[in-house]
């Protein structure tokens, strides 16, 4: 979803559009981090847009779900995503870093990715410690069962 500035108004505008799972996969794969996680679904944004002088605000939400394997068991499960965003875009200024600025974003030209600002949101929603349940049981340590589904006689003592 690209916007021109020139379009743009004082006056609040909603945006809506949703990210493919391949473009969010695409920004997955090029963070190493996200290894364990996968989009199967797509990421819906609702936004508004409005801008005073040149500087662009723009604020939403981003809702969506991650596939992801639990650290405790490997099983995959759905890992629903929903984070607020704000946004204030400014013109690029080769005098100005804003670099570690959270929540600054600059723009070249008379264009803005809001697409590329979603899908970054969406990778920042994720957590590599999320479980599949908060009583997930895990692998057994010496067999390897999963606990979820299985028993095994074991013996228990390492147990957490
Ligand atoms: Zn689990
Ligand atoms: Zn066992």
């Amino acid at each position: 979803m690209i916007v021109r500035v020139p379009d743009l108004s004082s006056e609040v505008r909603s945006i809506d559009f949703t990210e493919s799972p391949a473009a969010l996969n695409e920004v997955l794969a090029s963070s190493r981090r996200w290894s364990e996680q996968r989009f199967d679904e797509e990421l819906h944004v609702d936004a508004e847009i409005y801008k005073t002088g040149s500087d662009v605000y723009y604020a939403g939400l981003i809702e969506g779900a991650v596939t992801c394997a639990c650290p405790r068991c490997t099983d995959e499960f759905r890992w629903p995503l929903r984070r607020e965003f704000r946004f204030v875009i400014v013109k690029a200024d080769p005098d100005r870093d804003f670099e570690d600025d959270l929540g600054l974003d600059h723009y070249e030209g008379d264009e803005i990715d809001l697409g590329r600002l979603a899908r970054e949101q969406a990778l920042l929603a994720l957590d590599d410690s999320a479980l599949c349940s908060e009583t997930c049981r895990g692998l057994c340590a010496h067999c390897g069962v999963n606990l979820n589904r299985e028993t095994c006689d074991c013996p228990r003592h390492d147990r957490h």
